[in-house]
């Protein structure tokens, strides 16, 4: 049975560098996708570590939290049925060169690093990451 769920959806630096912010949320809507909370941030190197923890054993770890605190980014709450699973096919492949057609990352994506998305990839991990961003 499908269920309306919560998700984190995050538009990373490149994509809000080149203006892509407004381009993008128009894709998850037009998906059906509820856009039910926003909010344009720069966090720092140190709330990056937090956001990215389940990575701190990997090698692109550290890139990758600066890369996140690098610049502003928009952090949304995307609602949908199962908005998870959904958000993860809509974004596309972690590497923009495997992403399929269609996908937010083929069309925007530069780089398995500057992949313009972020999306919770499980459930309960949505609910962490929301309350990361959106916990006052
Ligand atoms: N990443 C990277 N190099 C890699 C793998 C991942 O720079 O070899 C970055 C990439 O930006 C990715 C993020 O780390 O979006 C988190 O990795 P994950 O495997 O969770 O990919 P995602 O869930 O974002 O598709
Ligand atoms: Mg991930």
């Amino acid at each position: 049975m499908s269920e309306i769920e919560k998700t984190l959806s995050i538009i990373k630096p490149d994509a809000v560098e080149r203006g892509l912010e407004n381009e993008i949320k128009k894709i998850f809507e037009k998906k059906g996708f509820s856009i039910i909370k926003e909010k344009k941030i720069q966090i720092d190197k140190s709330e990056a570590e937090k956001f990215y923890k389940i990575h701190e054993t990997k090698p692109f770890y550290n890139d990758l939290c600066s890369y996140l605190s690098s610049g502003p980014i928009l952090a949304m709450v995307l609602e949908k049925e199962n908005a998870v699973s959904e958000n993860r096919k809509l974004m596309g492949a972690t590497d923009p060169k495997d992403a399929d057609d269609g996908t937010i990352r083929n069309k925007y994506g530069i780089s398995i690093d500057k992949n313009s998305v972020h999306g919770s990839d499980s459930i309960e991990n949505a609910k962490t990451e929301i309350d990361f961003f959106f916990s006052d």
